[in-house]
């Protein structure tokens, strides 16, 4: 059997692989998890050491801008910068410190760096505004280099508490900076080797997974391919590809077996139709090639032509059926109720009867009561009449065919005893095959078809039933029908 292969064969890289899905999702979430924690980190890091800087510097300011009072001039506010100086070296201010003394105008008056260069120029930064006012000012601003410059500005005061002047404090912890920088770069480092190292790790199982997978594939292709549907997969291991596999390689059984079943049943069904086609044809030529035939000769053929074309009609009628039952087993036609099994028992009755009474052969039905069964009305219909109308065909005439029903421990049972011809033991398990005959000549001479019984069967399998068969040749055949009882309410109060 060729089945076309499904064209599709992701390989990584493409988004549909799982391998590509995977790495990418793993990468994603890894990326994302360590870049968020690792900005927490150095935030924290970054906001505790300059916030230590920050008291330092504005401690400094508000140390220096205490004593600095004592170096101005409280007439003209002009500061005597040499004794200030001498003071600022025995402070021992940090050399990294700018300090700077301005005055009410912002005019720098004092200034320890850079060969006082700023002296004389006029420092209006927002620090500086805000101990002008009164209050000590701080700002923090980053430089072109990456550097973080930290301002501290101070009131100076005078003994009757008036502003005089500001100190003005501004320092480059370059060594706090260079270990920020540090860190940050040594971290985005450590990203990048975790990134690849864990990426690798996820590629390498993903793709110890998806090899399985596409190795799964490609034979299940190759197989479809070249139409061997009986091949295994390999399958080591416990985990779920193995399941997957082993899944697969029961449903390959399956779909051999149904192909198996599919060809011999087109073998089956064209002979069993080829052979009254035969017949048929056999004795349309027969009169065609012989002008003289006799009226009487032709009447005969006709009657024999006439009686195949019925077994051929019952043979399509059969077939036709059991593709439908095949084909529909869910179909709305198929649904299930409430039936009262009397009644299907007594149409069936009808049915027959005059079939029996042909024969010369008793049919007798008999109930203990009411039973109410859950079952499809026409599908149980075929399921009963076929078996009946087997024990009839098969009993010599002056027999007896004898149909009980009863419902033994939630079982509804149909037993079917006849007086007929029975079945060798070796063909009772092949008598519900399809097109199968224990004796051809016999159940061509009563319009058999070879399909009753495998109709019968899936139309009680298809309740959820069994057909149990017990016969001895000579001496009849017991087929009984068991049904599983369904139905709760009607039956209980029957048996009550
Ligand atoms: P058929 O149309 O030939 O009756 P079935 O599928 O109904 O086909 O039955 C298959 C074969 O089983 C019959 O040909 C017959 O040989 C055998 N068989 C079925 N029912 C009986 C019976 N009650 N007694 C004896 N043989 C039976």
């Amino acid at each position: 059997m060729k089945i076309k292969p499904m064209k599709i064969k992701p390989k990584f890289g493409s988004f549909s692989s799982i391998t590509t899905r995977l790495v990418f999702t793993y990468f994603l979430i890894m990326l994302i998890t360590l870049f968020l924690f690792s900005y927490y980190i150095l935030t924290t890091i970054r906001v505790y050491l300059y916030d230590d800087e920050k008291l330092n510097v504005a401690t400094m300011s508000n140390v220096v801008a205490s004593f600095a009072v004592d170096y101005m001039d409280p007439e003209t506010g002009l500061l005597d910068e040499d004794g200030f100086e001498r003071f600022v070296n025995e402070v021992g201010v940090d050399s990294q410190m700018r300090v700077m003394v301005l005055g009410l105008d912002a005019t720098v008056m004092y200034d320890s760096q850079n060969n006082r260069n700023l002296i004389g120029t006029a420092q209006v930064r927002p620090s500086v505004l805000t101990a002008i006012n009164g209050t000590d000012g701080y700002m923090q601003y980053t430089n072109d280099d990456g550097m973080i410059t930290l301002d501290a500005s101070a009131p100076i005061k005078n003994s009757d508490g008036n502003i005089v002047g500001v100190v003005n404090v501004v320092y480059v912890p370059e060594t706090t900076g260079r270990f920020v920088n540090t860190i940050f770069t040594e971290t985005i480092f450590l990203i990048v080797v975790i990134c690849v190292f864990v990426g690798i790790i996820i590629f390498v199982i993903a793709n110890l997974v998806s090899k399985r997978i596409v190795d799964f594939t490609s034979k299940i292709t190759s197989m479809s391919d070249d139409g061997i549907l009986d091949e295994k997969l390999d399958i080591s291991g416990n985990d779920e590809i193995s399941r997957l596999g082993e899944a697969f390689n029961i449903m390959s059984e399956k779909v051999v077996t149904l192909e198996q079943h599919r060809v011999q049943f087109v073998s089956d069904a064209s002979h069993e139709l080829k052979t009254p086609l035969s017949s048929i044809k056999l004795m349309a030529d027969s009169i065609l090639q012989n002008p003289d035939i006799g009226m009487d000769y032709v009447r005969e053929f006709l009657e024999d032509m006439n009686t195949e074309v019925d077994r051929l009609n019952r043979i399509v009628n059969k077939l036709l059926y059991i593709t439908r039952m095949d084909a529909h087993a869910n179909d709305d036609d198929k649904r299930m109720e409430l039936l009262c099994l009397n009644d299907v028992m007594a149409g069936i009755e009808r049915n027959l009867k005059p079939i029996a009474d042909k024969k010369d052969i008793s049919l007798i039905f008999s109930t203990p009561g009411t039973i109410f069964l859950t079952a499809n009305k026409d599908v149980l219909w075929q399921g009963i009449y076929n078996i009946v109308d087997n024990a009839i065909k098969y009993s010599d005439p002056e027999g007896y065919v004898l149909v009980a029903m009863d419902k033994v421990d939630g079982e509804v049972v149909i037993e079917v005893r006849d007086s007929g011809v029975g079945i060798a033991s070796e063909d009772i398990s092949k008598i519900f095959d399809r097109f199968y005959r224990v004796d051809k000549a016999r159940s061509r001479e009563t319009g058999g078809t070879g399909l009753g019984l495998s109709i019968a069967i899936a139309a009680i399998q298809f309740h959820g039933g069994r057909i149990d068969v017990t016969s001895e040749l000579g001496q009849g055949s017991n087929f009984k029908i068991i049904i599983p009882d369904t139905t709760l309410a009607p039956n209980e109060e029957v048996e009550q």
